[in-house]
């Protein structure tokens, strides 16, 4: 049987552009195409559970646009469905004047975005909502959160299935391929057709938009991130979210603090170089990944143009102290005995062959098919509103 819609990729933006075609387009068949034998097994769940604003990014950007609209989409989604998440407010925490700068120019940014209720507190301000914070002034974004995002994976599951729709997992796409105006989809769990292609694949995305006979202008660069928790002991020394003032280069540098829906706190992620696309530990190598990765020339411009970050993030992944230290710039009273190993995650970051981390969302809409080659952080808060721009965009341009 062909479909209107077949989606491959069962993270939280597939789920959401699943069930996003079928509520804007009441009747329309959807397949979706997991690998994975559930849902929400990369990125969507492997990140660090927290609810974006948009306070970040170049007012306009779709990034902006769709972080503010995914958010309160994303908040309510959770009430309704009854998922665990609290809106607890977040501090991006100035250590020094040159980040107070920033931290100024971030407040107006936010105000750009159309952010409300940001407020600037001064130390005194900061060490009532923190008292064990260093530095010398914050920003309180107070929409800010946590979430229990593998939830909202099943729960969009359960949408897209209530709707009619086919969620297929142990379904890896091998073969694409366009047969008398349909999508011929090979995976390993057998044939798919359909009429229009979507693809979420997120570590994967350009090698499946190379499959759909796309030319891989752009190539996904693995960064593991890695995270620590605090000991039980030393869990009072963080009431809520901790950030540092980004680096504008890097918005995804800088460990932070970050407390976990379901009890304890979670420091970091780095972000390291990984060896393999889904390497959540260190040794982890694929050799296919490897080779992609080192004869990518993007990759080596940017090693040669960021030395200094690439090596510090490799220092602060094999040595705990140096991780530590890091943490001490926003908590100085945390200590290495405070801090005990903890999960990772591995981000999707695309990368231009100039070297560049592209920064904003990427959605190439072909006739017929639509690729998501860049869907970095906050893409899982606003994936809701990523869904729904994607049908937009389909639907527009039918
Ligand atoms: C360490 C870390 C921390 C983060 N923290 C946050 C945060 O706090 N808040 C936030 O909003 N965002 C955060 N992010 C970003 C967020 O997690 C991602 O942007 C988001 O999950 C991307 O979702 P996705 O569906 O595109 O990708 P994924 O969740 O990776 O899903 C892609 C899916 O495609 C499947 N797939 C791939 N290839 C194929 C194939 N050939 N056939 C079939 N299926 C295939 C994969 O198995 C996978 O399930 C973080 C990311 C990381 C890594």
């Amino acid at each position: 049987m062909s479909v209107d819609y077949i989606v491959i990729g069962g993270g939280i933006v597939g789920l959401a552009t699943a069930w996003r075609l079928q509520t804007m387009q009441p009747g329309y068949r959807v397949c979706l195409l997991e690998k994975e034998p559930e849902v929400g097994s990369h990125q969507s769940g492997h990140n660090s559970g927290v609810l974006h604003c948009g306070l970040y990014y170049k007012p306009g950007s779709t990034k902006a646009v769709l972080a503010v609209r995914g958010i309160r989409q994303m908040v309510q989604f959770c009430r309704e469905a009854n998922i665990a998440h609290e809106v607890c407010g977040k501090l991006v925490v100035a250590c020094d004047d040159a980040e107070l700068d920033r931290l100024h120019k971030l407040e107006e940014r936010g105000r750009q975005n159309g952010l409300e209720g940001i407020q600037f507190l001064g130390r005194e301000a900061m060490l009532e909502r923190e008292p064990n914070v260093g530095g010398i002034a914050a920003l309180r974004v107070p929409q800010e959160g946590i979430v229990d995002y593998p939830a909202v994976c099943r729960e969009l599951r359960r949408c897209v299935e209530a709707n009619g729709g086919d969620v297929q997992t142990g379904a890896r796409v091998t073969r694409l391929e366009q047969l008398g105006g349909e999508w011929v989809v090979t995976t390993t769990k057998g044939d798919f057709n359909g009429r229009f292609l979507v693809n979420c694949a997120g570590l994967h995305c350009d090698r499946v938009a190379g499959l759909a006979g796309e030319k891989r202008e752009t190539r996904i660069v693995p960064f593991r991130g890695e995270y620590y928790k605090l000991a039980e002991t030393a869990e009072g020394l963080v009431r809520h979210l901790i950030y540092p003032v980004p680096d504008p280069q890097f918005p995804f540098l800088g460990v932070h603090f970050t407390r976990l829906i379901h009890g304890g706190t979670e420091a970091g992620p780095n972000a390291v170089l990984a060896f393999a696309r889904e390497g959540y530990r260190k040794r982890d190598v694929n050799l296919r990944d490897l080779f992609d990765a080192v004869t990518y020339p993007g990759l080596w411009r940017f090693v040669a143009k960021y030395p200094r970050m690439t090596a510090l993030e490799l220092w602060q992944s094999l040595s705990k102290r140096r991780f530590c230290k890091a943490l001490q710039k926003l908590v100085p009273s945390i200590r290495v005995s405070d801090i005990e190993p903890g999960g990772a995650g591995v981000r999707a970051q695309a990368m231009a062959r100039e070297g560049e981390l592209i920064q904003d969302f990427c959605l190439i809409r072909r006739p017929a098919a639509l690729h998501v080659l860049n869907a970095p952080s906050p893409a899982a808060t606003a994936s809701l509103a990523i869904g729904e721009e994607i049908a937009r965009k389909i639907l527009s341009e039918k």
